[in-house]
């Protein structure tokens, strides 16, 4: 992994932490983040990635959260964005997960599909732009929609249970790799540190010579005076 990804996934988990208290907050759509999608669609099995990529969907009553009832989260498997709370979730009987909204209003976007002979509105996530599912205006209240997703884009975590990021983005020899590359930067800290230290003597001793030079300097000066004092007197005299 390159040190890119590696900064990428320290700042994908600034990003997400920024994005509690502005969920607007969204990654810009540069060759960074191009990067670490690519990235994060290479870590995907085949069945996510036809789902999430080519907009293909899961045979009905086949996902696992299908029949879930536990409390919970519901998180982007591709970039582990927040997109379902389990309050919103009810038995739709359709045979996919079912929510009447989402997370929060930035969570998921909405484009026009006319896929197979039919009109009908997808639902992607916002981040990462993986399909997701479809929204239908069948729901329950209070929004009497009913977002039908892929159990198999979807990652749940129980109430209480924070999704561990890092480690979602990163393999344990990356993760390993990251805690070394912590350990060397912090020897690196010290190593400077202790330079600096060195360095600050070393100016204080030179501030000191230049101090002795400076007043030999003043008294070199002054003998030299004295001397052109005494040549003068002697001139005069001479006359
Ligand atoms: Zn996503």
């Amino acid at each position: 992994m390159s040190k890119n990804s590696i900064l990428y996934s320290v700042f994908q988990k600034i990003n997400q932490n920024l994005q509690q208290f502005d969920p607007k907050f969204e990654i810009q759509n540069d060759d960074f983040s191009t990067q670490i999608l690519n990235n994060w669609l290479s870590n995907l099995d085949t069945e996510t990635y036809q789902i999430a990529r080519q907009s293909q969907t899961e045979k009905p009553f086949s996902g696992e959260y299908c029949g879930l009832l536990e409390s919970g989260d519901y998180y982007c498997k591709v970039c582990n964005q927040h997109l379902f709370d389990s309050e919103s979730k009810f038995e739709s009987k359709s045979g996919w997960p079912s929510y009447y909204r989402s997370a929060n209003e930035f969570s998921v976007k909405t484009k026009s599909d006319k896929a197979y002979g039919m009109e009908r509105i997808e639902v992607i996530c916002s981040r990462c732009g993986s399909h997701l599912g479809h929204v239908f205006d069948d729901g329950p209240k209070p929004t009497g929609q009913r977002f039908c997703m892929n159990s198999k884009v979807l990652k749940f975590a129980k109430s209480g249970e924070k999704l561990d990021l890092l480690g979602e983005i990163l393999s344990k020899d990356e993760r390993e790799n990251l805690a070394n590359t912590k350990i060397e930067n912090h020897a690196e800290i010290q190593n400077m540190d202790s330079k600096l230290e060195k360095n600050t003597a070393n100016i204080v001793n030179l501030n000191d010579s230049i101090n002795t030079i400076l007043n030999n300097l003043n008294q070199n000066i002054i003998n030299l005076e004295s001397a052109k004092k005494q040549i003068e007197n002697l001139e005069n005299s001479l006359n």
